[in-house]
């Protein structure tokens, strides 16, 4: 590898301010929710706000797993697409799923205003690029299936791409869907934010890894790496980690490494978020409001596409490809300096669809994970509707196709 800092903190965990984190550990917590990603935290503040005085755990900091080492994207829907995830569950279930995304960005939109959150949340669009003809097609399709079905979306051509950017776009790029809606964000700044107003509502915060847990009489009782405590309910959000804690997990949510990088500031070259299937696997981008662009992908430049994995450190095979990305695609955007590199923990289902259920035998714990890349529209609402779940016993209906045993 050439270039950059790989002792993966993230660029955007270099670039965040700290959070106030209360590191005691109570014996007692009415809630306790393990995880502090956009899951964990969203599920604290809204306990906080519900009166419930929460208590938030996690074994590092907030944004320690994906949320702080992501692509910074919060756009709608499902890792599949409307299609791919219709022929799956129906379309009406899809649409179910499309519309809680929308849901859970307005409610994030909400929270960032009400609690005055500085996450750079903004609508900046984002585009998917179409690299062939045959992918434009496919494209096409797409946008038709989703305007259909009532979402905001529209097709472009090579011409309408370059409008969006300040470096012409290189001749495999023939066009792109435009979602225009979708937005970036600081996901750390975002995390943070929400920690902070859940303690202003009341939530205690803790460092600890929780390493089991179990019913006890009209309870749960939590094993940690800093003592026993007794849960009135518990709410798992931890993701990639998810099967460490539910063994029955196991084979369900999958832990997935991915990887990006990120660029020295430059002056304005993208205005939107983009991705783009150069790999296999995917790429996406975009470029933070100091110049910084980051991004990721490549995963199919690993010998075994980084499945299964917790490693967070960044490796040679999939950083290289990493490189070759913006110079193949912009002919003008060649020789860029390389600031850092870093790597997080997506978690993988066999469908491509998160789970949220009721932890199998633990009657008072709930859970959530395996967003296959695509937490962040998810995150926010999903918090939420365990919050919902813990309190009245069953799962929310926007949720509801997400059950374990679909
Ligand atoms: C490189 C990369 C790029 C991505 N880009 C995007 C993107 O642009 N848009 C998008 O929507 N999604 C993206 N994702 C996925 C997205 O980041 C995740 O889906 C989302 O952040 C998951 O949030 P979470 O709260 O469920 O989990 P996490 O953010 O992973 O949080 C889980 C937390 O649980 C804690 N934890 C785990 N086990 C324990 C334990 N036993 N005790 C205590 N604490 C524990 C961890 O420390 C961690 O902080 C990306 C992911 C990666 C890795």
């Amino acid at each position: 590898m050439t270039g950059g800092v790989d002792d993966s903190t993230s660029y955007w965990q270099a670039s965040a301010p700290g959070v106030h984190w209360q590191h005691a550990l109570p014996a007692q917590s009415a809630v306790v929710v393990i995880g502090a990603g956009i899951v964990g935290s969203s599920a604290a503040y809204w306990a906080a706000r519900a009166g419930l005085q929460p208590l938030l755990i996690d074994q590092r900091a907030p944004g320690a797993g994906a949320t702080g080492r992501n692509g910074g994207f919060m756009t709608f829907g499902t890792a599949e697409g409307f299609s791919g995830t219709s022929r799956r569950i129906g379309v009406a279930a899809t649409k179910t799923l499309f519309d809680l995304t929308l849901h859970s960005r307005a409610l994030a939109r909400r929270i960032v205003v009400d609690e005055r959150i500085d996450c750079d949340f903004a609508a900046r669009g984002r585009l998917s690029l179409s690299l062939n003809a045959t992918e434009h097609e496919h494209h096409a399709a797409d946008v038709a299936v989703l305007r259909e079905a009532g979402y905001d979306v529209e097709l472009l051509d090579a011409a309408g791409v370059a409008q969006l950017m300040h470096t012409p776009p290189g001749p495999r790029i023939v066009g792109a869907i435009f979602a225009p809606g979708d937005v970036t964000l600081h996901s750390l700044r975002l995390v943070n934010g929400i920690v902070a107003a859940a303690e202003r509502h009341g939530a205690l915060t803790a460092t600890a890894t929780v390493r089991s847990l179990a019913e006890h009489g009209g309870s749960v009782r939590l094993e940690t790496s800093a003592g026993t405590i007794e849960a009135g309910a518990v709410i798992i959000a931890a993701n990639a980690w998810s099967s460490q804690l539910v063994p029955a997990l196991r084979g369900i949510i999958t832990p997935v490494r991915g990887q990006m990088l990120s660029y020295a500031p430059l002056p304005p070259v993208f205005t939107t978020g983009i991705g783009a299937e150069f790999s296999e696997t995917g790429e996406y981008w975009q470029q933070t409001s100091d110049g910084t662009i980051v991004l990721g992908g490549c995963r199919a430049a690993a010998p075994d596409r980084d499945v299964d994995t917790l490693a967070l450190v960044p490796t040679a095979p999939v950083q290289t490809a990493l490189e070759r990305v913006l110079p193949t695609l912009f002919p003008q955007l060649d020789g860029l300096t390389i600031e850092r590199r870093w790597a997080g923990p997506m978690a993988f289902t066999p469908d491509y669809l998160p789970v949220v259920d009721q932890v199998p035998g633990v009657a008072r714990a709930w859970f959530a994970g395996g967003f296959c890349g695509h937490g962040m529209p998810f995150g926010v609402r999903v918090g939420q509707a365990l919050v919902e779940a813990a309190q009245r016993g069953v799962l929310p209906t926007d949720v509801a196709p997400l059950h374990l045993g679909r």
